[in-house]
């Protein structure tokens, strides 16, 4: 099977091409560095099969990042029968000096001139004959996120001879070195001579072997005694900008470009970024959990209560509307919470109807429909929150975003491109910690990985969303949508403070430079959107049905039976199936001893043994998948706290149910304490396999203890401060000592002081 390859730079379409080519659904973000490694799949051109690869986006093929190292070894390594460059039409000149250095491989390229849909909005014209003649390879222009001109491209790639010798557009006073250079590799029989012989000039580090090469390097550096990789990047931009310059491709007409750069004004400004982003967020989470968008009780309408309606119609009315109008977030899990309590319901008269034992009964819709239901209730907000996000990154404004905090982080240690893994830690920490491969600092990265946990994961949200809802439904305070979005915030400035820490104590390094070419803005495409949407499905409900299913199962029966094997649970008139003796059940008896670690965080023995250890039990089962926090109230509120309090099924029903039930022994810190706790502690199992996987040999152990300490502090400083708040001075007092000890001891040591200075030399570089 033949091979071809996609190479091109950073958001120039090359996975949306990828998945227009393969079918397949890789993530395609609007932002570079989002393809890390590479990724293959398999074109059908009628009979034949091409296996096509998706390479990482680069500007150059000299290695300065692991992503040009890993595109430039698969050329030259793995020899593919062609390259498909794609070039982003609306940027040709930035695009095609890529290409001058691909063109010098001895490898068959077609160019895949890209984004051409963009380029006639704006009213341009490229000539694309003219194009291939003066680049001397073919040239088609294709626009892949509406699937154009793709056939055609394919159709040329594979009727492309096998063979093309690679050769070079720097021409000039450097010729006649370029030559010696190319003979000195040819003699060597190495493939692609004219490649080795410019990077070798061009210095490249890669090029030490053979180890005459330096030899030959020196002479030739001798005889011209100037920078020459400075003279052969400006004479590639000198062949670019002399035959494809803007002017002579296209009709000048910059009225559109303006408007990206109109727009960045106000959205990327010195002082107001970063409002207008907290805001755009706001929003975000305002039409995903508000549970009053619009007042239409202002309007003179009634509250629902006070209508005169059937039971069935209040019941549907009851979906949008209870005097307030609810977010689209809120309607959506209404309808999806109303569906689940019917097949619970139907499961149940079923069970009954075949004459199934009570315990059935408690174990099939109590324990497992109770847990998955609990955390599958979830899913519209996840999936609404999801679409604000990626409708963000793919009009190009969580590129902006990560230019904004580049210039304010970088004085912390970190640079703009950490920011994107820990942005795409919102949604799942697995492949935000793959994406810090893209990041060449080895400290930066170890700790980049740490923190990514800390941007709260969509399997968090049920917790967020849960908890935020019962302190607003017992203690009437705060909206929904408010405590979740300063939630996420928490996250975010527990990792700020965490970064700023490491990078001064254990992770000092330099920050490398972060260059970034901001795409235009453009509308988001339909597909994309729908691609990153069943990507998370997919997802959550697969672990619904998994590993949730199993936990529920093994939580039941962990706190049905005793440690002697009695069977606990006890049929009543008005619950059903309840346990009555939870406290000596195996689950709640292991729950109690572990209850007093959790004490100085608010909820450990203050919450009582009666079934506070449920909230100790819930915060270790979040240890296999965040969502099992939830899942376990869930599973535990029908059987345990169902005596206690009015069980009403809805979404956040469990969670109210057992803060409930604590009756005085639980305050709101106590709540938010417990909810900071499960964001920032040790994440799930399959993030720490990945953390293991991509951290520096070592590094995993130090990892864990800085999860457990993180989460520890700072869940105990919002329990403590937010119920005394005098202890915000003993806080101060223990903080103040901490930073002053770490200046100390870096004035102390003389490199640290060095290092310090070079960090800053480098921003103002
Ligand atoms: P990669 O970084 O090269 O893999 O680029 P992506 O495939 O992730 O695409 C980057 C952005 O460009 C995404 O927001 C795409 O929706 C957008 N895009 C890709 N192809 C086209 C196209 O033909 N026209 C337009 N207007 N946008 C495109
Ligand atoms: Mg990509």
């Amino acid at each position: 099977m033949r091979t071809f390859a996609l190479a091109g730079n950073p958001n120039s379409g090359k996975t949306t091409l990828f998945n227009g080519l393969t079918g397949s659904t890789a993530h395609v973000g609007n932002w570079p560095g989002v393809t890390v490694d590479k990724k293959e799949g398999t074109y059908k051109a009628g009979e034949e099969k091409v296996n096509i690869v998706d390479l990482p986006g680069i500007y150059s093929l000299s290695p300065y990042t692991p992503e040009e190292v890993i595109a430039r070894n698969f050329i030259l390594d793995e020899k593919p029968d062609g390259i498909i460059n794609i070039v982003d039409a609306t940027n040709l000149e930035r695009n095609l000096y890529l290409t001058t250095q691909i063109l010098e491989m001895d490898v068959p390229v077609i160019i895949a001139l890209n984004m051409m849909d963009e380029v006639e909005k704006r009213g341009d014209k490229i000539n694309v004959k003219d194009l291939e003649k003066k680049i001397g390879v073919p040239v088609v222009s294709i626009c892949a996120l509406k699937n154009k001109g793709i056939k055609e491209l394919m159709e040329r790639a594979i009727s492309m001879p096998k063979q093309r010798k690679g050769h070079t557009v720097v021409t000039g006073t450097l010729g006649s070195a370029i030559q010696k250079a190319e003979k000195f590799y040819e003699e060597k029989e190495v493939s692609s001579p004219t490649f080795h012989a410019m990077k070798l000039l061009e210095n490249d580090e890669l090029e030490a072997e053979p180890k005459d090469a330096a030899a030959l390097l020196a002479e030739i550096t001798a005889d011209y005694g100037e920078d020459l990789e400075a003279v052969i990047a400006d004479e590639r931009y000198k062949y670019i900008s002399a035959n494809f310059s803007v002017a002579k491709v296209k009709k000048e007409d910059s009225a559109v470009l303006t408007k990206s750069d109109k727009i960045d004004k106000v959205l990327t400004h010195r002082i107001w970024s970063i409002p207008i982003f907290l805001v755009i967020l706001f929003v975000i989470f305002h039409l995903t959990f508000s549970e009053d968008l619009l007042y239409l009780s202002y309007a003179g309408l009634p509250a629902l209560d006070d209508l005169d309606l059937s039971d069935g119609l209040a019941t549907f009315v009851g979906l949008f509307y209870d005097g307030a109008v609810f977010s689209p977030g809120v309607i959506l899990t209404n309808i999806l919470t109303l569906i689940c309590d019917y097949i619970t319901e139907g499961v149940s008269a079923l069970i009954g109807v075949c004459g199934g034992a009570a315990w059935v009964d408690s174990l099939v819709c109590d324990a497992i429909l109770g847990g998955i239901f609990a955390v599958l209730g979830f899913l519209p907000q996840i999936l609404f929150l999801f679409l604000g996000f990626s409708i963000l990154e793919d009009t190009g404004y969580m590129a902006r975003v990560a230019f904004i905090l580049d210039r304010i982080f970088r004085r912390f240690g970190l640079s703009g491109r950490a920011f994107m893994p820990m942005i795409m830690g919102f949604g799942c920490s697995l492949p935000a910690m793959i994406n810090t491969r893209t990041l060449a600092d080895e400290k930066e990265r170890t700790a980049t990985i740490r923190v990514i946990p800390f941007f709260s994961c969509g399997a968090k949200l049920p917790i967020l969303t849960a908890m935020s809802g019962a302190i607003f439904e017992v203690f009437g305070v705060g909206n929904v949508d408010l405590i979740t979005y300063s939630m996420y915030l928490i996250g975010i400035i527990v990792a700020i403070c965490a970064v700023i820490l490491m990078r001064n104590t254990t992770m000092k390094g330099a920050t490398p430079p972060f260059i970034m070419e901001l795409p235009a803005y453009h509308a988001p495409g339909f597909k994309n959107l729908m691609i990153h949407l069943w990507d998370k499905c997919k997802h959550f409900v697969k672990k619904a049905f998994t590993i949730i299913f199993a936990s529920t199962v093994i939580i039941w029966f962990l706190q049905s039976f005793s440690w002697k094997w009695e069977f606990l649970l006890e049929e009543t008139e008005e619950f059903g199936m309840v346990n009555l003796r939870t406290d000596e059940s195996i689950l709640g008896s292991i729950g109690m001893l572990i209850q007093p670690i959790f004490t100085p965080l608010g909820f450990g023995s203050q919450l009582g043994t009666e079934f506070g250890w449920v909230f100790a039990v819930a915060a270790i089962t979040g240890l296999v998948a965040k969502e099992n926090v939830i899942a376990t109230f869930g599973a535990l509120a029908a059987v345990v706290a169902k005596q206690y309090i009015d069980w009403e099924a809805d979404e956040t029903a469990a969670a109210v149910a057992m803060v409930e039930g604590m009756g005085d022994n639980i305050n709101i810190p106590a709540i938010l304490a417990f909810i900071v706790f499960n964001m920032t502690t040790i994440p799930c199992f399959a993030a720490c396999a990945t953390a293991k996987a991509e951290l520096p040999k070592g590094k995993f152990k130090w990892t864990v203890l800085f999860w457990v300490v993180t989460s520890y502090t700072a869940s105990c400083m919002v329990y403590t401060i937010g119920s005394w708040w005098w202890t915000l001075f003993i806080w101060l007092v223990v903080w103040a000592a901490i930073i002053a000890g770490i200046v100390l001891n870096n004035k102390g040591k003389l490199e640290g002081i060095k290092f310090w200075k070079k960090n800053k030399d480098d921003v103002q570089a």
